[in-house]
């Protein structure tokens, strides 16, 4: 501790380190929960330590976000940008703005960012020009697509981070050939297994098993949300045809994200077997996605649990930054061309998708360890 006008009055602790954790979308409240549990209990023992979450609204309602926050037992957010929907410059200005009005009133020292989405790119920005240390939980991934936004974001937000915290060797060797030091880079694993692995035991039925009559490995789980899949109607009605034509009769669950449902209502869609449904809980997706046929879908963090669950998992994308689930995994890329899809559901029914391992450190501890770094910084 340290007295600036001899311990009269003010006293400032210039040992206590102060993290502002950002989450502003889906994934992101999945990765943070068990960093927060991690925090918690260090300062539970004692640790000089303390945080704040910052949500920034980007994702706001109870679907893609409330109900995160309940099930998977997260606090609530201390400060709550409310920045809502808008294009990509629209809510990276107001994340900027409401940020750097956060900070201007009471500086962290710290500024912890996890993926890929707006917010992490960000509120990074905004940190790192106060001077405020910047870390990012999930660095070095990338697609080498520049058409993402999230790549984008990715570049961007390593490009200026202090401490890189990996999921896997080969994230850690795209930061070395950027330029990163090995001394920054932490190969901690992957917070979203640890999350996964915490609640799987608690996963339970949505409220469309009963009602469709579900039955284990009998239905097929379809996410969609990524602008070069969903944002051109055409192509989109062309997917759903082409996966319910070759589901040999298999209802196919299709929890749509708000991205994709603006397209959708265009499309007058109308398949049998074709169920759309809102955005699920994360208890109640992850139940789906460990007891579906197969997972088709073009989300990243998907292929993740469909990988540690053991699920075969189709991917709607030409590239993925997270090559693991792929060479290692359950997951195989098919590209952006619907006829791609019969062969691919072919080898499903046929039984000859591989069974896949996991990778290295997704073991349900990399919270554990990235708190343990922090708090030797
Ligand atoms: N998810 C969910 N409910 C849904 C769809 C997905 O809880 O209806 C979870 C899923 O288990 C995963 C995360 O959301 O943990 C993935 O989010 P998203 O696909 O939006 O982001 P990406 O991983 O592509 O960045």
């Amino acid at each position: 501790m340290y007295s600036v006008d001899g311990g009269m009055t003010k006293t400032i602790n210039i040992k206590q380190m102060k993290i502002d954790i950002i989450a502003g979308a889906r994934p992101n409240f999945i990765k943070i929960a068990p960093i927060i549990s991690e925090i918690k209990k260090a300062i539970k023992k004692g640790n000089d330590i303390s945080y704040r979450l910052i949500h920034t609204g980007q994702h706001y309602d109870s679907n893609m976000s409330g109900s995160f926050f309940e099930q998977l037992e997260i606090s609530l957010p201390d400060i709550n940008l409310n920045v809502g929907s808008g294009t990509q410059a629209e809510q990276t200005s107001a994340i900027m703005i409401g940020y750097e009005k956060v900070l201007s009133s009471s500086d962290s020292n710290l500024c912890l960012v996890v993926g890929d989405v707006t917010s992490t790119m960000a509120c990074a920005i905004v940190a790192k020009k106060r001077n405020i240390k910047v870390v990012h939980v999930e660095a070095g991934i990338r697609s080498d697509d520049m058409t993402m936004p999230e790549e984008i974001n990715r570049i961007v937000t390593d490009s200026i981070t202090d401490y890189f915290f990996t999921t896997t060797l080969r994230a850690g060797q795209n930061l070395i050939k950027q330029g990163i030091p090995n001394s920054k880079i932490f190969f901690v694993g992957n917070v979203m297994i640890d999350t996964l692995n915490k609640f799987r035991a608690k996963f339970f039925k949505p409220t469309i098993w009963d009602e469709l009559r579900l039955e284990k490995k009998q239905f097929i789980l379809l996410t969609m949300h990524r602008p070069a899949n969903v944002d051109e109607e055409l192509l989109l009605g062309c997917f759903l045809n082409e996966i319910v034509n070759t589901s040999k009769g298999l209802p196919v669950i299709f929890p749509i994200h708000p991205r994709t449902k603006k397209i959708i209502s265009k499309l007058n869609i109308d398949l049998d077997q074709l169920h759309i449904i809102a955005p699920l809980s994360y208890l109640e997706f992850n139940y789906l996605a460990e007891n579906a046929k197969v997972v088709i879908t073009d989300s990243g963090g998907i292929t993740e649990e469909t990988t540690v669950m053991g699920v075969p998992c189709i991917t709607l994308r030409d590239n993925t930054e997270r090559p693991e689930t792929v060479v290692l995994g359950t997951n195989e890329l098919i590209g952006t061309n619907p006829d791609n899809i019969r062969p691919a559901m072919d080898k499903i029914f046929s039984n000859q998708w591989k069974s896949g391992s996991i990778p290295e450190k997704w073991d349900g501890k990399a919270a554990k360890r990235i708190v343990k770094i922090l708090l030797n910084f």
